[in-house]
């Protein structure tokens, strides 16, 4: 009941809202139309990413159906330019859907992390990472995107 009603209620002084907003600052390394993508500060491995559409949902349970196809088109493109960027092995992409599932940020957003053999992924909303960290691995992101 309370779930329902949840879902309805985007709130646009989100953290992703205000990045979208450039009211905050992100390490971005994709836009176009429809998508931001830029590094998560708490990344649960090397290169973790997330595809941010710039419409306005709490999480896919009030998205737009319209929003998706251009997310996961941005989703794809991110993936193989991070499998590039760091020589992954593969690519874990992971989205949440209000509290219970994990999600502490509510504008929808998709995860997108390399994983490498033998690799463990981090805690989510685990430790900060240093900026000069997220900055070298944008960098290397928007390259492999040029490339
Ligand atoms: P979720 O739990 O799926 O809502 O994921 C939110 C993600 O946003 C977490 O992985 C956080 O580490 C990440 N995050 C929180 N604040 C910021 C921020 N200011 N810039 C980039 N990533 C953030």
């Amino acid at each position: 009941m309370n779930g329902e009603r949840q879902t309805m209620n985007y709130d646009d002084t989100n953290i992703f809202a205000k990045i979208l907003r450039g009211e905050l600052p992100s390490h971005r390394v994709y836009e176009d139309e429809a998508v931001i993508a830029f590094m998560d500060v708490m990344p649960q491995g090397t290169g973790h990413t997330l595809v941010v559409p710039k419409a306005g949902s709490r999480n896919l349970l009030d998205a737009d159906p319209a929003t998706l196809g251009p997310l996961f088109a941005a989703v794809r493109k991110i993936a193989q330019a991070v499998k590039k960027a760091f020589a992954a092995d593969g690519v874990v992409v992971m989205q949440f859907n209000e509290p219970a599932s994990g999600q502490t940020v509510f504008h929808l957003h998709v995860h997108v992390i390399p994983r490498f053999d033998g690799v463990p992924l981090k805690p989510h909303t685990g430790a900060m990472e240093k900026p000069e960290v997220l900055a070298a691995n944008a960098d290397k992101i928007r390259q492999a995107l040029a490339g």
